[in-house]
């Protein structure tokens, strides 16, 4: 009732304007080719927030070209690392400067809670653009022995034009983990956002170029999937492609790059992401993580933990207490401080879940809290879970993306490794015991890019991410992520009249 109440309140008016609404070329806010624009709304009410230009395979053309002319014949791949280092040093100072700004943008935009974008995802985009600035002077080359009189050096170089991809669902995050590693090895980079949240990487790419980035390096398309970001996929003059998103639209990108220049790809995809608690854990410690690992962010995670196997001892004992979490958990405006869950982010989210949790109802799973919208207005969806939910059905083995968790019981370790790995996906798994045997034997057995023990969603900037089988192919973070956006060349040299 607490959260129906908050959710229904009259919507808090958003403390920001919003000033960047076209698209980044060469440097430039720019409207539209065509002089379209579409609407980016406000997941609490429905109503739109503003309109955004809307670029398709026309302005991908421009933006391409401007990248290319930067990469080429521009300032930025060739001045020394320690000014890229320094460039990326002064953004990430400006963002903090623009913190309160920015964080209320991400939150009109994408529905999330104030206290997350403001505590939790500006400091990290700041903290990985530092991540990054620190890499700029630290890539270097090898020479290696070869058999022979010769001098092999291994030269480490920018990539060139880099196009990037990314969701609604972590837009600026995303666009930290993309634009940060692609800028500090040197290239040029193309960007197009998610049709559902623009604004924030509008606002802060205007930030980049205060802080020195010379123009045509970073272009900010905003647009849609099959015209924009198709048209960025197969682009001949894109050297390389980064993508964020689902499992299917994976596939399309990576099929377009194939068909075109044959740009390497990496992928970062959908999961189905187990969060298994044995029979030695403290279960109200395993129900709180669990609760988080399966509810942050609304549901709408990659890596949510959104199988909760739990061992069958603590079973009956651990569904009541999750039930009691998911029933406190605070729904409302994103606005107001306290709150711990927002709307999901469109109105094609929010019936999609509905429909998951109709089929949860239908597959004989017992609902044991929400399981409806929240209010009568915006995208709002109650706290959901589920208990005795078996392997075979829908909600055990689609990404939901939304605040629904399910609960499977299981007995051993081997049965539970086997359970967990049986999906196309393998992004991440949480493991809760206080046995480090059952937890190394796991954190071994689980295919998966992430294994996190008595932890969950542990996001360090030097951590890498990513996928096994259908999750992804590539990592990013880390020093892993610079891979992505450097070349490799041997350059070989005969060594004449050596004396050694
Ligand atoms: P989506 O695949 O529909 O969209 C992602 C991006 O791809 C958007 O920018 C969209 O416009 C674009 N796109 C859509 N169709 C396209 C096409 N034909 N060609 C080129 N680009 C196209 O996914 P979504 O619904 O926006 O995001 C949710 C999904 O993203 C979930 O499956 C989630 O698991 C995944 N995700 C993965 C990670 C990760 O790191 N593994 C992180 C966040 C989200």
């Amino acid at each position: 009732p607490a959260a129906a109440a908050a959710a229904t309140e009259e919507p808090i008016q958003p403390p920001v304007d919003v000033k960047y609404t076209k698209l980044l070329i060469n440097g430039n806010f720019v409207d539209a080719a065509s002089g379209k624009t579409f609407p980016t709304v406000d997941p609490r009410t429905g109503e739109v927030i503003a309109r955004v230009a809307e670029g398709d395979a026309e302005d991908i053309d421009r933006a391409v070209v401007a990248a290319r002319r930067a990469f080429d014949e521009g300032p930025w791949p060739r001045m020394t690392a320690y000014e890229r280092c320094r460039v990326l040093l002064r953004f990430a100072d400006l963002i903090e400067q623009h913190a309160e700004e920015i964080a209320a943008l991400e939150t009109w935009d994408g529905g999330k809670t104030l206290d997350q974008t403001s505590e939790t995802e500006v400091p990290m985009v700041a903290r990985y653009m530092r991540y990054y600035a620190g890499w700029a002077d630290k890539i270097h080359g090898l020479v290696v022995p070869a058999d022979g009189r010769h001098h092999v050096q291994v030269l480490h170089e920018p990539i060139g034009v880099a196009g990037q991809i990314i969701p609604w669902n972590f837009p600026l995050l995303m666009f930290a983990w993309k634009v940060g590693p692609a800028l500090a090895c040197g290239n040029a980079v193309v960007l197009k956002t998610a049709e559902q949240t623009p604004l924030s990487a509008l606002f802060v790419s205007s930030l980049l170029h205060e802080a020195g980035l010379p123009e045509g390096v970073l272009n900010v398309v905003s647009g849609f999937g099959p015209t924009a970001g198709a048209a960025l996929s197969s682009h001949m003059g894109v050297d390389k492609l980064a993508f964020t998103g689902s499992t299917g639209t994976g596939k399309i990108v990576l099929e377009l790059a194939a068909r075109s220049n044959l740009k390497p790809v990496t992928l970062e995809l959908g999961g189905k992401s187990p969060f298994i608690v044995m029979d030695d854990a403290d279960v109200d410690q395993a129900v709180e993580l669990a609760h988080r690992a399966l509810f942050f962010n609304q549901g709408q995670c990659c890596c949510a933990g959104s199988r909760t196997f739990v061992h069958e001892r603590i079973y009956d004992e651990f569904v009541e207490k999750a039930k009691a979490r998911a029933l406190q958990r605070v729904v409302g405006d994103p606005f107001r401080r306290g709150v711990e869950q927002g709307p999901q982010i469109d109105a094609e989210q929010f019936k999609k879940i509905l429909r998951y949790v109709k089929s949860g109802v239908d597959s004989g799973a017992t609902l044991v809290a929400g399981g409806d919208r929240v209010g009568s207005r915006g995208f709002y969806i109650q706290p959901t879970v589920f208990a005795d939910v078996e392997d075979e059905t829908k909600i055990a083995q689609d990404e939901i993306f939304g605040p629904v968790q399910s609960i499977l019981k299981f007995s051993t370790v081997e049965e539970v490794v086997r359970r967990a790995n049986a999906t196309p996906y393998g992004l991440a798994a949480g493991v809760f015991t206080r046995s480090l045997d059952a937890a190394n034997t796991m954190a071994r057995a689980l295919r998966v890019g992430t294994v996190w023990v008595n932890c969950y969603d542990v996001f360090d900037a030097a951590i890498p991410f990513g996928g096994y089988k259908m999750s992804g192919v590539g990592r990013e973070k880390g020093f892993y992520s610079l891979r992505n956006y450097l070349q490799t060349k041997a350059v070989v040299t005969p060594i004449k009249d050596a004396a050694w």
